[in-house]
Formats: structure tokens, sequence, C-alpha cells
């Protein structure tokens, strides 16, 4: 594998979902149209975007996983931190995209990345004889620019922290073990229930806060002194996530998926109050994060250090995750229908400025 500028750029794919049984009965008329072999998407009369990926409303759970996904695992198995996100506004399919739908009841052929994910970590780990492995995951949620614990209920609100080696630290996230698949969808399903929903005027199941799933893979070499060299071997003289210590040879990866705050403009909610507050504070971090993720497209901006994670918590909390060695993907959902063109263009738009 041999790292060039190009594979630290923000990869950036768009999923189109097909319209929805209501918008079919109310004839909505599409505003989107979509050329696969060229990557690119006309909105509207005349705007044309191109992208790393584009995908229409026809697209299956499992091909969009292989195209654009899978392909990241091999990263993170090798020791480098993952970023993808969601991002679009309510109801146009993110956390269809991440998780499946309603994690409670999901058929399989219906599986998200995420389990899709751990399918594979799963499997290609168990086949590394000489590395003792140790997966674990933590949920948290970013609500009005607070850290929560989806795995661990209280009051609490968290802390960020980088740690001497560079490391973002959430302090006092919880940590669980996972041994199975079945064991991350518990996870997801016990982390989701409690999430923050918010009956505003778009869409009763709409979501407010960022929520990010996080799975640790740790590993081991079981005999250093005659391995530690071969593990090295696998980086291409790159800087590595590797510590050796005197015992054992140690490689970390964090995983993030990041369901992003629906991206839709406070004015179109019709939001006040409390509700009106959270939409500004949900979109500054939107904002924070499009300006992360287009400074690490810039090589100028990453060569000089210029990436302004400290603006939110969401870009803290993914710090080393976004920079770096690491890779970051970014799918934007967006709905075909003509009413929601303004917002779908948006969403264009903001995609277009990360790749
Ligand atoms: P968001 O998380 O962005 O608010 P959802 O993922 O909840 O949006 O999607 C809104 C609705 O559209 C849900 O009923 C979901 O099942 C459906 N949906 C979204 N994307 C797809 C898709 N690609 N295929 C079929 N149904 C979809
Ligand atoms: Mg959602």
């Amino acid at each position: 594998m041999v790292n060039n500028e190009s594979d630290y750029r923000v990869k950036v794919a768009i999923r189109v979902r097909p319209f929805l049984q209501r918008e079919k009965a109310h004839e909505q008329k599409s505003c989107i149209a979509i050329h696969p072999q060229t990557s690119q998407i006309v909105i509207g009369d005349r705007k044309t975007f191109k992208y790393d990926y584009v995908f229409g409303p026809k697209i299956q759970q499992e091909e969009l996983y292989q195209t654009c996904v899978e392909p990241m695992l091999t990263n993170v198995c090798d020791g480098y931190n993952v970023t993808i996100f969601a991002y679009g506004q309510t109801g146009s399919g993110k956390t269809f995209t991440m998780t499946g739908g309603n994690i409670l009841s999901i058929p399989e052929k219906d599986y998200g990345i995420i389990p899709r994910s751990v399918q594979t970590i799963f499997d290609t780990l168990q086949n590394r004889r000489d590395c003792r492995v140790s997966i674990s995951a933590s949920y948290l949620e970013i609500y009005k620019d607070d850290i929560i614990d989806l795995l661990d209920v209280n009051d609490k609100v968290l802390d960020v922290r980088d740690d001497a080696a560079g490391n973002t630290i959430v302090i006092g996230a919880s940590e669980h073990t996972c041994h199975s698949i079945d064991d991350v969808v518990n996870l997801l399903k016990k982390g989701s229930a409690v999430r923050h929903t918010g009956a505003t005027q778009m869409n009763d199941e709409s979501s407010r806060s960022h929520a990010i799933f996080t799975l640790y893979i740790e590993q081991r070499l079981r005999d250093p002194n005659s391995n530690s060299t071969m593990v090295q071997a696998s980086y291409d003289g790159l800087v590595k996530p590797l510590k050796s210590t005197f015992e054992e040879s140690y490689l970390s990866a964090k995983l993030h998926f990041v369901d992003l705050a629906g991206s839709e403009r406070v004015a179109r909610t019709h939001n006040t109050g409390e509700r009106f507050q959270e939409s500004i504070r949900i979109n500054s971090g939107l904002l924070a994060l499009g300006n992360v993720v287009s400074a690490l497209s810039d090589p100028k901006k990453r060569a000089g250090g210029h990436i302004p994670y400290r603006d939110s918590k969401i870009t803290r909390l993914l710090k080393d995750s976004l920079g770096g060695n690491a890779k970051t993907l970014m799918i934007t959902c967006v709905s075909p229908c003509i009413v929601d063109l303004d917002e779908s263009l948006n969403a264009l738009q903001y995609a277009h400025r990360a790749s």
C-alpha cells in the first residue's frame, strides 16, 4: 500500500434515497438526476456536481457498503483511525445508511454500514493468529455541544482531552467489550433508545443531536521478539500508530461512525425557544466540521497545520481521527423530492466543499 496526498483527502459519497410511500401518494416530483458512470449529479435545471461516489435510489445497502466502506476497513485493521459520517437533512436517510433504519427490527439485507463493518472486522481479525485482538465500543451523543454517554445513562457531561501521544480521549466514556456482532447490535439498540429526539415540525423522529458510535480495535503481537518487524513492515515507512513496549508490540485504531444532526436550516423548521437554540448549536457544529474537513482536503492547510479542530465539540472529539494518517468518508444523504430542493442543494454544496 503506497500512500500519496490523494489518499488523505476526505472521500465523499452522495446517496439519493428513493421516494417514500407518502411522497409517492402525493405524486412528488424529482429534482435530481444521477450519472453513476461519471459520478455526477444534476440538481434542479442545471447545477452539476461531481464526487468520489454517487448512488441513486436503487442502490442496496450491500453494494454501497462494498463500494465505499469495505475498502477503508483494511486501514482500520492495519492501525489507522477511520471516521465515517452521514450528513443530510432530517429524513434524508442518514440513520438508514448507518444502522439500517429502526435498529430494533432490521432485516439483514437492510443492515447499514455499522453492522456490516463490524462483521468484516470480526471476520478479518479472527484470522490473525499471531495477535491477541480486543474490540470494544462506545456510543456517545453530542447534544447542544455537551457530550453524553448513551451507554451509561446519568447526567454527567463528558470532557475531551488530548493525551501526550496526541490521542483524543473522552474522559469517563464507558467502553464495552464486544465478542460478536450481536454484542455490537445490542449496544446500538441500547444507545439508540436513549438518544435525544425531538418532535420538530419537519419530522417527529428528527434527531437534533450527533450520535457517535466508536469501535476500538487493539491488537497485541503474541510473540514480539520474533514478529515485531513484520508488523512494522506493513506501514510503508509512514508515521506508525505502533507502540513497542518491553513486553509486546501493540497496535490500536478507532473506527467512528457519526450520524450527524439534521442539516436543515433554522428557518425551515419553524422552531422557537428551546428548539431554536438547539438548531443554532447544531448548525455551528456542522459548520465547524465542514471547515475542518475542507481544510483537510487542502494540501497547503494540511501542511501548515491550520486545521480549526477547537471550534466545536464534534471536531475536538474526532481530532485524532480526521487528520494525520486517518481516513475519512462523508456520506451525504439527500431526498429526491422537489420540495426539498433547497436543502438538497445545500447538502450537495457542503459535500462539494469537503472534497
Ligand atoms: P434521517 O436519519 O436522515 O433523518 P432516516 O434514515 O430516518 O433519515 O430515513 C427517513 C425514512 O426514509 C425512513 O423511513 C427510512 O426507512 C427511509 N429511507 C431512507 N433511506 C432509504 C433507502 N435508501 N431505501 C429505503 N428507505 C429509505
Ligand atoms: Mg436519523
